[in-house]
């Protein structure tokens, strides 16, 4: 309870943050938000009018120039001083996110752990927008190449990493010269209103630069259609990133859209599961379930499916499961009661399907009895690859287990998914990694882990139906996207043809 106590001080109405102030929203159309753990309601968040919207745009549209014009070490310091605030505020950020969305505090000090290190990888944005040059592509011809930021960018973000997954794009954004228009999702706003209120006050960066407009569908579609937005960047499920993707470039926007999930964990018979089976288990159960990169189909090849599934089962037989902010539970609840419904209505669907249950997270024990959205780890046997839960992204705490007899067999199980998120394969074998590697037809690829997460100088990948777009989120895919190339072509008259004659 003294926990909950500490960041009480957060909770509270979402204002909308537009050039350099923190602006209430007019809109009488207000969610509340609920702590998923207590069902107690910690704050509210507008949905955000049009006109609040194009306010937002309007703003860091006119910062840009000056923005653009500002020397590359200037902007740098900002984005340094904003990881360092947030790397000082460590603690405080965790401990929302942890209330707000239900992820432990330990799985929201890590998430917190990224945001810096995606500020720390923005530091390299000078090196990365250097160009190139040639001389004498003709005589007294040379061409030069640049790379320029464009304008105003975008971000819809998702529930499940309310901070992390915004500075995928943010601090790249801002590090080109771009100015940049946050919508956060509608489930949690209360991290990314605690962080700006931080830019604001020790960052300072120029008014307009940096916007935060919150909302849900209608805010988001205003943001796909204005005319002085130039490129979208959104991270959510497959559904709304296929419609963001349609959308924004039927406006003729740059977009970029990673997409939703179902991820292979495959064993093979070489793995030492002494070393393995932890990782195994916290890539299904870490933050119940709801990440993109959580393992959801898990797979021993060969003899070692027997050993695997028992070890398995035990370690999911040994969660507590309760409130995220008590510090000695494993797994928080799931986001809200919809989608404890959801889950719980896979669950039963593969029972129905035919699939065993022998781990039944239903009806979870929850540490000191709180009555919020849980679901325990489930483990089930039998789901079909090609059946309705085999296909579909349950983004909870259910592992489903199958036993097949070669890698061929593995890398096809991947290549059928309509999903390339992530895959991973345990085992000792050279062969095996590069053989998989090579084939999977997945963005990220995990050896010997069960998270494959990039970290901020490389991009976050994503292939078929998990990502939609060319340029990925984070590192020089995403610098790229934030930039144009600009080739310039200089004659130059009169030359001395032998210089060193
Ligand atoms: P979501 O698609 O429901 O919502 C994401 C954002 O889109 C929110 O800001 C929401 O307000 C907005 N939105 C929702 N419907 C819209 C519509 N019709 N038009 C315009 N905007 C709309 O996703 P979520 O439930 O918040 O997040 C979970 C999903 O995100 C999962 O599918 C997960 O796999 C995915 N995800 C993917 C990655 C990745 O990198 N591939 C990372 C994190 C989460």
């Amino acid at each position: 309870m003294a926990l909950l106590a500490e960041v009480k001080k957060h909770y509270g109405k979402s204002a909308n943050y537009i050039g350099g102030e923190f602006v209430p929203s007019k809109s009488s159309n207000v969610l509340e938000i609920e702590n998923p753990s207590t069902l107690q309601i910690i704050g509210e968040v507008p949905l955000s009018l049009i006109e609040e919207v194009d306010a937002a745009v309007e703003n860091a549209h006119s910062a840009f120039p000056a923005w653009r014009e500002t020397p590359f070490g200037t902007r740098q310091d900002y984005i340094r001083k904003m990881g360092d605030v947030v790397l000082e505020e460590q603690e405080t950020i965790a401990r929302i996110i942890a209330q707000e969305m239900g992820k432990t505090v330990q799985e929201a000090r890590d998430e917190v752990g990224r945001v810096i290190n995606m500020c720390r990888a923005a530091l390299s944005v000078p090196r990365m927008m250097m160009g190139f040059s040639q001389e004498d592509v003709a005589s007294g011809l040379d061409v030069h190449c640049l790379r320029q930021p464009l304008g105003v960018f975008a971000m819809i973000a998702p529930y499940n990493f309310p901070a992390m997954v915004p500075f995928w794009f943010l601090p790249f954004a801002l590090a080109t010269g771009n100015t940049f228009v946050l919508k956060p999702s509608e489930k949690v706003p209360n991290a990314m209103n605690y962080i700006f209120q931080l830019i604001h006050s020790k960052v300072k960066l120029p008014a307009g630069v940096l916007n935060m407009v919150h909302g849900a569908t209608e805010a988001a579609n205003r943001l796909l259609t204005h005319p002085k937005v130039v490129g979208i960047s959104f991270v959510g499920s497959t559904p709304v990133a296929k419609h963001i993707f349609t959308v924004a470039s039927q406006n003729f926007k740059r977009v970029q859209c990673q997409g939703g999930a179902k991820n292979y964990i495959f064993v093979m018979p070489d793995t030492n599961l002494d070393d393995a089976i932890a990782s195994i288990v916290s890539s299904f159960y870490g933050c119940a379930g709801q990440r993109c990169l959580a393992g959801g189909i898990l797979v021993g090849v060969g003899d070692i499916y027997e050993e695997l599934k028992e070890r398995f089962v035990e370690l999911a037989k040994g969660f507590t499961v309760g409130y995220s902010l008590d510090d000695t539970v494993n797994m928080g609840p799931v986001i809200t009661g919809a989608h404890k419904n959801h889950v719980l209505g896979l669950i039963e669907q593969a029972i129905k399907d035919g699939a065993k249950a022998l781990v039944d997270g239903r009806n979870p024990v929850v540490k000191d009895g709180y009555k919020g959205h849980f679901v325990g780890p489930t483990v089930l046997e039998g789901v079909a690859p090609d059946s309705v839960v085999g296909k579909t992204e349950i983004f909870g705490p259910v592992a489903s287990l199958m036993r097949i007899e070669t890698l061929d067999e593995a890398i096809e199980l991947v290549n059928a998914s309509t999903f390339g998120n992530g895959a991973c394969i345990y085992t000792e074998s050279a062969k095996a990694v590069r053989e998989f590697q090579y084939r999977a037809r997945a963005g990220n690829i995990g050896v010997n882990l069960g998270l494959p997460a990039p970290t901020g100088d490389f991009p976050f990948c994503g292939m078929k139906d998990s990502f939609l777009g060319t340029l990925h989120g984070q590192g020089q895919d995403v610098v790229d996207f934030f930039t144009d190339r600009k080739a310039v072509l200089a004659r130059y008259f009169g030359l001395r043809k032998r210089f060193f004659a």
